[in-house]
């Protein structure tokens, strides 16, 4: 399927000869989700008896290898979920596989990290290898993080009936 916008951002990643991919602003890479298209769609969710769950869902990055497999698909690189957590990932998907990202918030709950710390430090983690981006995240109290790098991440979350979403920093309640 071609669409205008995403012809526009090939044109844009081919022309500038850019790696395959990468999430920001510096290095002129394109993810599926730049621009005003929206693309890559993770989703975290805990039942009334504590199930939790993660999915993830991408079109993967700019300019990638044919063939080529991200973290999206691997569980423990760009999703994962256990008893204590539920986690999706994205951003330059080698570097989530190369940290295991998404099993790597787990672990750092399981050794009594907060959410949020382990979330952020995933992130710190996965940055230097060229993988900056953003998580979703929830835990078994029920304890959501979304931290992201990135400019901007679409998102949002429901929680005992308030919806909060966000574009930017900052979210707004509805
Ligand atoms: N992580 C995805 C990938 O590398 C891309 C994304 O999150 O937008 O395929």
């Amino acid at each position: 399927m071609i669409t205008d916008l995403r012809q526009a951002q090939w044109k844009k990643w081919k022309d500038a000869k850019s790696r395959p991919g990468s999430t920001d602003e510096d290095d002129e890479a394109i993810l599926d989700h730049d621009g005003e298209g929206m693309g890559t769609v993770g989703a975290v969710a805990i039942d009334s008896k504590g199930v939790l769950a993660a999915a993830t869902s991408t079109g993967g990055m700019t300019g990638k290898p044919d063939g080529r497999i991200g973290d999206t698909p691997i569980i423990g690189a760009g999703t994962w979920a256990d008893n204590r957590v539920a986690v999706s990932c994205t951003g330059v998907g080698e570097a989530f596989i190369r940290t295991c990202a998404a099993h790597e918030v787990a672990t750092r709950v399981k050794a009594g990290d907060s959410l949020a710390d382990a979330c952020g430090n995933m992130l710190d983690m996965v940055a230097p290898l060229g993988g900056r981006g953003g998580v979703i995240a929830i835990d078994s109290k029920g304890n959501i993080a979304i931290p992201f790098q990135t400019m901007l991440m679409y998102r949002g979350y429901w929680k005992n009936g308030e919806v909060m979403t966000g574009i930017g920093p900052d979210l707004s309640s509805h």
